[in-house]
């Protein structure tokens, strides 16, 4: 068996088979196709994609050897579709009553990987990422990053998802190369302002109702003072009381002013005035694994979400698996069935995707608990959030997609 990658330039799916015979002759050849019995079904697949001899895709034609014996053409073509084998044979009986094996072919893909870091240590083996991939015909291949030394400089913590921009190689594999960026923390930030009345020098509160547009999964920032905090009353000036705030809970402040101190006699004069006002400037941030940019083939991954140690690998490793998905137009919302014989659309054949929902991209909800858009813990790698029962592997129902989506190089989304 022949593995063959065919999605690198249009020319790939075309192959040249040759048959000589033992005799010098000018006779009619047969030519046969056989596909493998686990290729993907013709419903899933458009003509364009199909396996087959000249423009038709037939599986049978014939052609005269030249007066030396020999037969050679570039009419086979491959399917698009990652695994697919096909067996040509060819014979002097039209019926193929006496046709031998010529070659047998299997259709791969290729993807590039590169890869830089902050920190060598974040470096992991991708081997279940080869695994995974290899199941559905899809071979990767990791290269250097382009632009030089594959270490960019150190930082700790990313706040903007446009931030790894500048720190990304250049692509070297045109629209066939995953970037992948390990990096240390992401943690997304954005700034919130408000102001909260009391009756007394001592706050504690939830800040929640304060946000203008909660985020789920937004917190304060992971430090002590998450911002900074100024209080005041009725006929006095504004003191900043930063350093008596304390972050007590992922969606709680506290501000305790202690007696004695100049801001304390402040606001003790004014409280017996009117309400004290404390205005906040903080920090809110959404801890992420990792991200991705469909169209820009750029993959960033965590080392650490909060604590200090770094994740476990396996679910560092299944983010790539992840976003690499994305970048191979995974969980797409639709599929479209195709006429068996022709290949054409069916008009009432493009259906709902069972298992896909919508939620920062499109997921896969295979065994998932909750509800629209919030699933709970589904184990398919197309999960949209990382947990310990996520597998490394897509499910049963993106398996199939994965395996047959067209991947040639001119059709990709990546640059
Ligand atoms: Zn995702
Ligand atoms: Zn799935």
């Amino acid at each position: 068996m022949e593995k063959l990658i065919v999605n690198l330039s249009s020319k790939d799916r075309t192959v040249h088979s040759k048959a000589e015979l033992d005799k010098k002759a000018k006779v009619r050849l047969y030519w046969f196709l056989e596909p493998g019995p686990n290729n993907t079904p013709l419903k899933w697949v458009p003509a364009a994609d199909r396996g087959g001899f000249g423009e038709a895709g037939v599986m049978k034609f014939s052609m005269n050897t030249d007066s030396n014996g020999v037969c050679e053409h570039d009419d086979f073509r491959l399917s698009a579709c990652g695994l697919d084998t096909f067996k040509v044979s060819v014979g002097s009986k039209k019926d193929g009553s006496d046709k031998k094996t010529n070659k047998e072919y299997e259709v791969w893909r290729r993807v590039y990987l590169s890869v830089r870091y902050m920190d060598s240590k974040f470096v992991m083996p991708l081997d279940p990422l080869h695994t995974e991939y290899r199941k559905h015909g899809i071979w990767p291949k990791e290269i250097p990053p382009g632009g030089g030394s594959a270490k960019v400089k150190y930082q700790e913590v990313i706040t903007k998802d446009t931030e790894p921009d500048a720190m990304m190689q250049p692509v070297t594999e045109h629209k066939l190369e995953g970037r992948v960026l390990l990096v240390d923390r992401i943690w997304l930030a954005s700034k919130r302002e408000f102001t909260v009345q009391s009756n007394g020098r001592h706050i504690q509160f939830d800040v929640s109702p304060f946000v203008s547009d909660p985020q789920p999964g937004w917190m304060l920032w992971d430090h002590p003072q998450p911002g900074t905090c100024t209080a005041g009353g009725v006929g006095i000036g504004s003191y900043d009381v930063t350093q008596y705030m304390t972050r007590t809970g992922d969606l709680e402040l506290t501000v305790k002013v202690p007696n004695g101190t100049p801001a304390a006699t402040a606001l003790d004069e004014a409280k017996a005035r009117g309400k004290l006002s404390w205005t906040f400037k903080v920090w809110f941030i959404e801890i992420l694994n990792g991200f991705a940019y469909e169209k820009d083939g750029t993959i960033v991954i965590a080392n650490r979400t909060r604590g200090q140690a770094p994740r476990p690998l396996a679910p560092r490793q299944g983010t790539v698996i992840h976003e690499v998905g994305h970048g191979l137009g995974m969980v797409p919302a639709k599929i479209q069935e195709y006429n068996e014989f022709n290949g054409n659309p069916i008009k009432s054949g493009l259906k709902k995707n069972p298992t896909h929902y919508q939620n920062g991209g499109g997921h896969c909800k295979t065994a998932a608990g909750g509800s629209n858009p919030d699933y709970i813990d589904g184990t398919c790698v197309m999960f949209h959030y990382g947990h310990n029962s996520r597998t490394l592997q897509f499910c049963g129902s993106c398996a199939p997609i994965v395996k047959r989506r067209n991947l040639n190089r001119s059709s990709m989304k990546w640059p």
